[in-house]
């Protein structure tokens, strides 16, 4: 499993306070990474399950809102804690729900700032870490509607294609330095940001009917995809947006 291992490799992963972000810091442990967690919330519960593994956890507390002063202390802190960045997960965000009519324009930024903006900045900031290392690996949180519209949700959709987008565009640039940018797209994931849809019984059972797998992902499901687009066994994988959704796309 040596394509696999991730000993030795150190990881940031924003977000990381709960659902998919904790799931990934955790799997990316198991896999062999010491790891720097980044919210805005406390983040004891993922700390503990890293550091039940074996190894090392840095918690980060940073608002991705103000992104300039979140960023110099994610990567001051990781570096003067762990010497060295290897991969960057992305994960952290946001969602607004509202008939487009009625979206407010003050929820558009704040959704674009947290899923978009700050995807732009912090991947900027770690490759040219990356690049003197050879070696580093981006994953970026897309998801279904990266490639679809949805509904009530436009500027979740529209950050998501952008950085389905954005993914690819920073994955031609930068393969050339041995950095991989990729992008894991979840399905229906059962976590907090998913509590209305959940209890909306119509929706749900419209949402379920469509998953060919027949039952909604849950945050472990993203830890095999986040793991492959961390290691060496993704080396040759560039740009690639993984859809991780018990089927829904393929249906
Ligand atoms: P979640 O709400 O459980 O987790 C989001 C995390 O981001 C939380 O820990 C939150 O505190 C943190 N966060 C929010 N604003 C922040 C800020 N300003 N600064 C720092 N941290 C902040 O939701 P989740 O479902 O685990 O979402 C994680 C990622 O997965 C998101 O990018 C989301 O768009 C994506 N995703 C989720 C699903 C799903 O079905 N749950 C599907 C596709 C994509």
């Amino acid at each position: 499993m040596e394509l696999f291992d991730l000993t030795g490799k150190v990881a940031i992963v924003t977000g990381g306070s709960q659902g998919n972000g904790q799931a990934i810091a955790y799997g990316l442990a198991q896999a062999g990474a010491d790891v720097a967690v980044v919210d805005i919330n406390p983040m004891d519960k993922t700390r503990e399950m890293v550091e039940n593994t074996g190894k090392k956890c840095l918690t980060i507390k940073a608002d991705l809102y103000n992104i300039h002063e979140a960023k110099s202390k994610i990567i001051e802190t990781t570096m003067s804690e762990f010497g060295r960045i290897d991969i960057l997960v992305n994960n952290a965000g946001i969602q607004r729900r509202n008939p487009a009519m009625i979206f407010t324009e003050k929820d558009w930024d704040d959704v674009i700032q947290i899923n978009l903006k700050a995807v732009f900045i912090l991947s900027q900031a770690v490759a040219p870490i990356m690049q003197k290392n050879g070696w580093g690996k981006i994953i970026n949180m897309a998801s279904m509607l990266s490639f679809q519209g949805g509904l009530y949700v436009p500027a979740y959709a529209a950050s998501k294609g952008g950085v389905a987008q954005l993914t690819k565009a920073f994955a031609n640039e930068w393969a050339k330095y041995g950095i991989n940018v990729n992008a894991i797209a979840p399905g229906y994931i059962d976590t907090s940001m998913n509590t209305a849809l959940i209890a909306d019984k119509e929706r749900n059972r419209q949402i379920l009917e469509r998953i060919p797998a027949g039952r909604w992902g849950e945050p472990a499901d993203l830890i095999g995809g986040a793991i492959f687009l961390a290691s060496h066994a993704s080396d040759y994988v560039n740009g690639h947006i993984l859809c991780i959704d018990g089927g829904w796309m393929a249906r």
